[in-house]
C-alpha cells in the first residue's frame, strides 16, 4: 500500500510528505484503507506504532470530502476520545499538522483549561472534536453542542480509559452519536474492551499488527 493509492486529498498527502511520511506504518497499512472503506474497527497498537495518524488521515480525508462547500450550519463531523489531556494535546498537534490548509477546524475539549474558552471554539465551528470523556460530558450537559452530524467516533487507548473508570462515560457520549463508524484504537485488547466495541458496533472488525 502506498498512501498515494488512497485517494486521498492532494492537500493532505503534501502535509503527511511535510512530516515525514512517506511509508506507511504496518497499522496504517491495515487501517487506513479499512477506515476509508467505512468499516468499524478495533486495532491493537502501542504508542509509537504511528497509530494517531492511521484514525486522524480517515477522519480528515472525510471532513476534507464532506465539507467541501463549507455547508452552514458547521457541526462537528468527528469526536476522538483520548483518556489524558496531555495524549488530547498530542491528538490534536498531529491533526493540525495534517489538517492545514483544509476544511478541518479542531476543537480540544479537555480538563485543566476554561470550558468557556473551548465551547466558544466549538461553537465558532469546527469538523473535528478531540476531548476527554469527563469535560466533554460536561459540555453535552451543560451546554448545547450538536453532535448528530458526527460520523466518526475514534477512541485512543480504550484500555486505559477504562481502567480510568470512563465506561460509563464513553457509553454517554456514545449514545449522543448516530451511528457513527468506530475506530477504536487500544494497546490491548482486554475482554472489557472487546465488550465495549460489540457494545457499540456489532460489525466491529478487529485489526492485530
Ligand atoms: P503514534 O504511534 O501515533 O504515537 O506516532 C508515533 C510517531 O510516528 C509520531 O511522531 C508520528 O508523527 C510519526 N509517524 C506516524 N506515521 C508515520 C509514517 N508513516 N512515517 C513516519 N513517521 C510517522
Amino acid at each position: 500500500l502506498a498512501f498515494s493509492s488512497c485517494g486521498l486529498p492532494e492537500k493532505l498527502l503534501q502535509n503527511m510528505e511535510t512530516a515525514g511520511y512517506v511509508m506507511p506504518t504496518p497499522v496504517q497499512m491495515q487501517a487506513i484503507p479499512a477506515a476509508l472503506d467505512g468499516q468499524s474497527l478495533l486495532v491493537s497498537a502501542d504508542t509509537g506504532s504511528g497509530k494517531t495518524a492511521s484514525f486522524l488521515i480517515p477522519i480528515i480525508s472525510l471532513c476534507a470530502k464532506f465539507r467541501q462547500n463549507f455547508s452552514n450550519p458547521r457541526k462537528p463531523l468527528a469526536v476522538v476520545l483520548a483518556p489524558t489531556r496531555e495524549l488530547g494535546i498530542q491528538v490534536e498537534d498531529q491533526a493540525k499538522l495534517l489538517g492545514k490548509g483544509l476544511p478541518f477546524k479542531t476543537a480540544l475539549v479537555v480538563g485543566g483549561d476554561p470550558i468557556a474558552r473551548q465551547l466558544y471554539r466549538v461553537q465558532q465551528g469546527v469538523e473535528l472534536i478531540i476531548g476527554t470523556p469527563g469535560r466533554l460530558i460536561d459540555l453535552l450537559i451543560k451546554q448545547d453542542i450538536k453532535l448528530d452530524d458526527v460520523k466518526i467516533f475514534g477512541l485512543d487507548e480504550v484500555d486505559c480509559m477504562l481502567q480510568r473508570g470512563f465506561r460509563d462515560q464513553v457509553m454517554q457520549i456514545f449514545t449522543a452519536l448516530s451511528q457513527p463508524q468506530l475506530l477504536m484504537y487500544s494497546a490491548t485488547i482486554s475482554q472489557d474492551v472487546e465488550k465495549i466495541a460489540s457494545c457499540m458496533a456489532s460489525d466491529i472488525i478487529t485489526v492485530s499488527i
